[in-house]
């Protein structure tokens, strides 16, 4: 559904993407992890046709993106990381706009914003303006609006930035509904259980290249079950272990003190980079 290949983008002077490839089956959720200035961002902005790659290609749903541009348009929705809604108009209004700018017939906007709302828990909020809505509620109208032509693909930039973690979850489980009803997501995030707990796969992204691609299951198991982590001085070190009874065994011959957990994500992403992500 998502194909991407040799992708390079320059600043002046910057490197943002260092020749990016992958591919996202119809269907998943693909989640793009990695730190600030990694270049999540950028690569949304080339597949969504706002800025244009320096090389490389990309394809969505089999449109490529510069030389089928319309077409490749019309096959997704984008949710930026940043609110660009109209906070002087209200909740309807701001879907009947983006339905406009589709050009989609006005009884057919009607009828797909009245289910959207209801679909995003906003039903109550109809005439609302845009500005009196809480962060969540906000957030929840623009992945309104980007379903709102019925796109195969949804790209979320860092969809639950800034929200508390109760929002988050709620936000999460929209996304994981909108996954259900076979759309395509490719998500951008740092936050490392964002990606654990929704994503198919997961691309390590760091520095402008991907540094790994697998299933969380996949890229944690290399490194075991249990982590414990040592503190000494003013040092972490986490130390891995495929059982929890050798964890223990290590945890308790060492003079440190130390904290015993599961092996997550982060750690799989540290191994390789040598840099947290957020
Ligand atoms: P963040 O989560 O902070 O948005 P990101 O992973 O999305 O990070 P990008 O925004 O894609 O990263 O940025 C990748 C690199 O490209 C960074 O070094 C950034 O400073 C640089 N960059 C991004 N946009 C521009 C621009 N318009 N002009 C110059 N440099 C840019």
């Amino acid at each position: 559904m998502i194909h991407i290949q040799a992708l390079v983008k320059n600043y002046k002077g910057i490197q943002a993407l260092r020749g990016i490839n992958l591919r996202v089956h119809p269907g998943e959720l693909f989640a793009y992890l990695g730190p600030n200035g990694a270049g999540k961002t950028t690569t949304i902005r080339i597949l969504a046709g706002l800025t244009r790659a320096s090389a490389g290609q990309a394809w969505l749903n089999g449109y490529e993106i510069t030389t089928a541009a319309l077409a490749a348009k019309k096959q997704f929705g984008l949710v930026p990381q940043h609110l660009n809604l109209d906070g002087e108009l209200t909740v309807t209004e701001n879907l009947l706009i983006h339905g406009f700018l589709h050009r989609l017939p006005y009884e057919a906007i009607r009828r797909r914003l009245e289910y959207l709302l209801d679909y995003v828990e906003l039903g109550d909020k109809r005439q609302a303006f845009v500005k009196h809505l809480s962060g969540g509620m906000k957030r929840r109208l623009m992945i309104a609006r980007a379903l709102l032509h019925e796109p195969r693909i949804l790209f979320l930039d860092e969809p639950s930035v800034g929200l508390d973690a109760n929002i988050r979850r709620r936000i999460w489980a929209l996304i994981k509904k909108i996954q259900q009803e076979g759309v395509t997501i490719f998500l951008t995030t740092h936050y490392i259980e964002e990606a654990e707990f929704l994503a198919d796969r997961v691309a390590f992204l760091d520095q402008g290249r991907i540094v790994a691609l697998d299933t969380p299951a996949n890229l944690m198991a290399d490194l075991g079950n249990w982590a414990v982590d040592q503190f000494s001085d003013d040092n972490l070190q986490a130390h891995y272990f495929h059982s929890r009874e050798e964890a223990q065994r290590f945890a308790a011959g060492t003079a440190a003190s130390f904290t015993l957990r599961r092996v997550n994500l982060e750690d799989a992403f540290l191994t390789l980079t040598g840099r947290k992500v957020s």
